[in-house]
């Protein structure tokens, strides 16, 4: 199927003739007729989907199907400032050869520039709840006229506690307004907020929820914890990897594992919730063009981050919340490309590990790499031991075995 037969405005096909996007994605496919029917949406789909297109996209049209009048058309709200950037930096992409204008607001941020932005005319608004909560409340925008409402991420927005903020929000807004509903994830919590917000929505839904994303090879080492980082700068250094997000699971965390990386002669840096937005957007951008081999981030920094074809995720941690496992793991094998994720498991975080197989239903065998063996055998205490047959030929063909808890070794 081509983008000229989801029946999107002219201006918009030459553009994205111009970004040489050949055809549509699964969520664009589906999502677009019914965004651009009016219906609400609730949808499972996760970044690197193609998913903000899908949104965007239908609002620009809109917006180009009538006169252009100065109001706030399309409300976009994502739970972290980083994903607010990214997105917004989609619409500017997007609406390149129009006249319609996006502007981002978030917190941690002066407010000045953002309101001057908006004073010069705003079609379509990014913001996180926070920033955009304090700008209705203060009066300071004009939501009379909004049309559709986007929640990005909700799955994220609900983690951070944004409901009251989120609920705060929506009386602000009017009561008629189409809803696009997106999550990587579904829990109780998700439905119960999609429920009071959207009316008889499409449901969509391009990859199976609650699982990874397909294309990704995942590897969990055992290890001892505090052989974590000289493994990784071995990795990174052994496999010449050049780009490499590393997941930790505090700001601390991030510090010193950069640190130490540093100390290996890897060119490392770290980006979390106590760096300034100029720090993180300088860092971000130092990996983007290479300056930096690897980004060490938190659950929360790194949310939505948008790195094009980012070859590899290493776990410094397992992450407390095994939903968490799928995003992060999500920031590879991005727009259909091969992608590895690597997990390190020391002996305290295998009950971890069960909650991520119990999601993904699928079971790990956890290798060991050689010069990097567990001193203890993890599963018994016992000093350790050579892997198994079984182990060594999984490690041959490629580590996790899909499949209903055969072969497992825990
Ligand atoms: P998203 O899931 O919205 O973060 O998009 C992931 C990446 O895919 C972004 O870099 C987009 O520019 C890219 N992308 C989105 N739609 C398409 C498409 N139809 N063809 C090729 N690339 C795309």
């Amino acid at each position: 199927m081509s983008f000229s037969a989801l029946g999107l405005h002219p201006t918009l096909l030459a553009t994205l003739e111009s970004l040489q996007y050949q055809q549509p994605t699964d969520i664009q496919r589906e999502a677009i007729p019914e965004v651009l029917a009016n219906h609400d949406v609730m949808a499972g789909a996760q970044t690197g989907t193609g998913k903000t297109a899908s949104f965007v996209l239908p609002l620009i049209h809109r917006l180009l199907s009538a006169p252009l009048e100065n109001q706030i058309h399309g409300l976009i709200l994502t739970p972290t400032r980083e994903l607010a950037q990214q997105v917004h930096q989609s619409v500017l992409r997007y609406a390149q050869d129009t006249e319609v204008k996006s502007v981002v607001a978030y917190g941690g941020a002066s407010i000045n520039p953002q309101l001057s932005a908006l004073q010069a005319g705003c079609h379509i608004l990014v913001a996180t709840p926070g920033r955009l909560l304090e700008l209705l409340m203060k009066g300071l925008i004009d939501v009379s006229q909004l049309h559709t409402l986007v929640l990005d991420e909700a799955d994220r927005m609900l983690d951070m506690g944004f409901i009251i903020d989120i609920q705060r929000i929506l009386k602000k807004l009017p009561n008629e307004k189409q809803t696009l509903f997106f999550s990587a994830t579904f829990n109780d919590e998700v439905f119960t907020l999609s429920k009071s917000l959207l009316r008889q929505p499409k449901l969509i839904e391009v990859s199976q929820r609650n699982t990874r994303v397909d294309k990704i090879e995942q590897r969990i080492y055992s290890l001892d914890k505090d052989k974590k980082s000289a493994f990784i700068s071995y990795l990174i250094g052994s496999k010449n990897w050049q780009q490499v997000l590393i997941f930790t699971r505090t700001k601390q965390g991030a510090d010193e594992l950069a640190k130490e990386m540093l100390k290996d002669g890897i060119k490392a840096q770290a980006i979390h919730g106590d760096k300034s937005q100029g720090a993180r957007d300088k860092a971000l951008q130092a990996f983007k063009n290479g300056e930096v081999r690897a980004l060490v981030a938190t659950d929360v920094a790194a949310r939505g981050l948008d790195i094009e074809a980012l070859g590899y995720v290493i776990n410094h941690e397992l992450p407390y919340n095994a939903e968490d496992y799928i995003h992060r793991i999500g920031r590879t094998g991005r727009a259909g490309e091969a992608g590895l994720a690597i997990s390190l498991v020391c002996e305290k975080e295998r009950y971890l590990l069960t909650d991520i197989e119990k999601l993904l239903d699928e079971s790990f065998i956890c290798q060991w790499y050689p010069g990097f063996e567990p001193r203890q055998d993890q599963q018994t205490g016992k000093p350790s031991r050579a892997p198994s047959k079984k182990t060594l030929r999984a490690k041959a063909l490629g580590q996790s075995r899909g499949n209903k808890h055969k072969n497992r070794r825990r």
